[in-house]
């Protein structure tokens, strides 16, 4: 989380006074910045992840599982360690959106030693224990990416009545604003402010998965209504009204610090690219407010649930009080690459104000660069304290970070913070939380890896923007691991032609006969030509095993995972309904999984390969022959 600072935070109406001003000060902050900053060089990779957890009641007696609201009270105690001793701390902890959530960061960033990739699961471990540590019995924690039966009478622990009457943050029909964080004014001020801005609740309506039993037409409960959602709600969709139903879902990031600025915005391009193929790859998110939908992942409900324009931005209305048509909400895929040399594949135009760019052109940014910033500023502020309203531009970066923390793209570009040791990052946000440690090492073990074989070998996977737009759309699909093609180039060269083919996830992953050699034989040419020692090689070989297998489809996502459950639990009547017996037994069973007491081999394999340097299984695909073919491209190809 960019800014958490603390003070009076100011309505909507108080904040628009001062909206002009933040956003020029925010650019000027960033000139600053930039200025102080654009030429430091040779930063080492150092990199983290991420991982929201979510905090899970099970109330065997009358066999329910509800978000238990407990974050605010463990804090603290979580925090204690880095407190008392700051800089040597295991792990760190960060408060999130929602009472029932809490972020969990190794203490200190990984370095770029190979050793590190036999720290990312244990430091994982390590987070899931002490977190455990803090709960009483029949609390746990289950890394849900989207809890299925959210927004459902009585999903909370305690148990809490919703309606817009009671919930004077978000009005919200389902979603109590007890279950927002509730010791920071952050979270309350960005629900309330996105609605006033928007003129309305969001509105957030999901595709009912169809079965035999599925009411048709089906029509969602809009309880205690205040007119709003009667006109908002779809039918044969789940209607969601607030900003908690998304950000109150759990994602698996990683932030890599880059060794220049330059190094920092090709890496944010070519990871733009694969934050769709990673979002598909993870998609964990398969249920909201107690219904199967048609969707698997979490995206496009928080997209949704955040979107702060006006009628007038989104099209509704001619514009007249507002400047823009915007096309998207303020959480959406990546607008534009931020490389000069990219620049060209900006095949969409983007919204900005001439002169803020100008501000950033004539403090010497290049174009690229100055469009990006300025495109991310016509957004407005929508969480302001009154005691930040006038700051220092030369040492304060307060107003950046407010525009910036609050467009939550697929992956950002994070300058340096003014005064620390931390250089220019790009953090990747696409990927869902994974229920295991074993899980969201390898998908975390996999991004780096990534991003050491495009470096070290000058990959290039650049499309136009508008086909990784198009991804994006197909990403969110259900079982777009299976089903979706996504653009993608067959050849990772600079100099090829811009070639472009439809792939499945298989095929970008494992590789294609004669065709491209998939992600994961470049990451293994690119360990082969580097000295692996027998240990770290075998941990880095189960996770890629394991990736290899996901995209094959030869293991389930969790999607499909919990999908599955669901549709052959006794009690499910065919008809999309989670009933709380359903969700009760599925959170036992997923608890079990998660604690490491039971296996499932569906969704990872044999777990006997879960512990580290154990002989993993065969993988099924990425052949010899690919490998040798992935060499000679290399080889063949490779620019410096
Ligand atoms: P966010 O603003 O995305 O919430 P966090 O402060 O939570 O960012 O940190 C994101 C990750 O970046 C953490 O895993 C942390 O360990 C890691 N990190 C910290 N310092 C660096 C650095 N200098 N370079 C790269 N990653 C870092
Ligand atoms: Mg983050
Ligand atoms: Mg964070
Ligand atoms: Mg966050
Ligand atoms: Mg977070």
């Amino acid at each position: 989380m960019g800014l958490l600072t603390v003070g009076t935070p100011l309505s909507w109406e108080d904040t628009k006074k001062y909206a002009e001003k933040i956003k020029k000060h925010g650019i000027l902050q960033f000139i600053n910045l930039y200025k102080n900053l654009k030429d430091r060089q040779r930063d080492t990779l150092k990199w983290g992840d991420e991982i929201e957890y979510t905090l899970i009641y099970i109330d065997h007696k009358n066999k329910s599982a509800r978000l238990l609201l407990k974050c605010s009270d463990i804090l603290h105690v979580l925090q204690e360690e880095e407190n008392n001793n700051p800089g040597s701390n295991q792990n760190a902890w960060r408060m999130e959106y929602a009472d029932y959530m809490v972020e969990g960061t190794p203490g200190q960033p990984f370095g770029g030693c190979l050793k590190q990739f036999n720290r990312v699961e244990a430091s994982m471990r390590s987070r899931r224990e002490e977190l455990m540590r803090v709960l009483k019995e029949n609390e746990t924690v289950i890394c849900f990416a989207s809890f299925p039966r959210i927004g459902c009478p009585g999903f909370t622990e305690p148990i809490l009545a919703s309606s817009p009457a009671l919930n004077p943050s978000s009005n919200s029909l389902y979603y109590p604003d007890r279950a927002i964080y509730p010791s920071h004014p952050r979270f309350k001020t960005l629900t309330k402010n996105i609605r006033s801005r928007r003129g309305s609740r969001p509105s957030i309506n999901i595709p009912v998965f169809r079965d035999i039993n599925t009411p048709e037409p089906y029509n969602q409960d809009i309880p205690n209504d205040d007119g709003e959602a009667k006109l908002a709600v779809l039918p044969n969709h789940v209607y969601m009204d607030c900003m908690g139903f998304g950000m109150g879902c759990c994602c698996l990031q990683v932030t890599f610090q880059a060794c220049n600025i330059k190094e920092a915005r090709m890496l944010y391009d070519q990871l733009t690219v694969l934050a769709p193929i990673m979002l598909a790859l993870s998609a964990a998110s398969p249920a909201f407010q107690g219904m199967l939908t048609d969707i698997d992942v979490r995206w496009g409900v928080i997209s949704a649930s955040v979107d702060d324009r006006t009628k007038e931005e989104r099209g509704e209305l001619p514009l007249k009080n507002d400047k823009f048509r915007i096309p998207k909400s303020r959480y959406s895929s990546v607008d534009m690459y931020i490389s000069e040399c990219s620049s060209h594949l900006n095949d969409i135009p983007v919204n900005y104000e001439e002169e803020h760019k100008q501000m950033l052109i004539d403090a010497g940014i290049d174009e690229t660069l100055a469009i990006h910033i300025a495109h991310l500023f016509i957004r407005d502020p929508v969480s302001l304290f009154a005691e930040k309203i006038n700051l220092n531009d030369e040492v304060d970066t307060d107003h950046f970070e407010n525009i910036q923390s609050t467009n939550w793209q697929s992956v950002r570009f994070k300058p340096p913070p003014s005064n620390s040791k931390i250089g220019w990052r790009v953090e990747f946000r696409s990927m869902e939380v994974q229920l295991t440690d074993f899980e969201n090492a390898a998908y975390v073990v996999f991004i780096v890896l990534l991003t050491r074989v495009i470096l070290s070998y000058k990959l290039n996977f650049l499309l136009p923007i508008s086909k990784v737009e198009e991804n994006m759309k197909r990403a969110m699909k259900r079982d777009a691991v299976k089903k979706e093609l996504f653009y993608f180039r067959n050849t990772t060269s600079y100099d090829a032609s811009d070639e472009q083919v439809e792939l499945t996830i298989d095929s970008i992953i494992n590789g294609q006969d004669n065709g491209f050699p998939g992600l994961i034989s470049l990451i293994r040419s690119y360990l082969d030509s580097i000295d692996v020692d027998i240990d770290v090689g075998c941990t880095i070989k189960q996770y890629l095993c394991f990736i290899s297998r996901k995209a094959s489809g030869n293991l389930q996502t969790m999607a499909s995972y919990m999908r599955n459950y669901i549709c052959s639990h006794p009690e499910y009547k065919k008809d999309s309904f989670i009933p709380e017996a359903i969700m009760y037994d599925l959170s036992v069973h997923l608890d079990k999984v998660s604690q490491g007491k039971i296996g499932c081999p569906s969704l990872f394999g044999n777990p006997s390969t879960k512990s580290l340097n154990v002989t993993p299984p065969n993988c099924v695909k990425v052949s010899e022959e690919v490998e040798e073919l992935t060499k000679k491209i290399l080889s063949v190809k490779r620019i410096n």
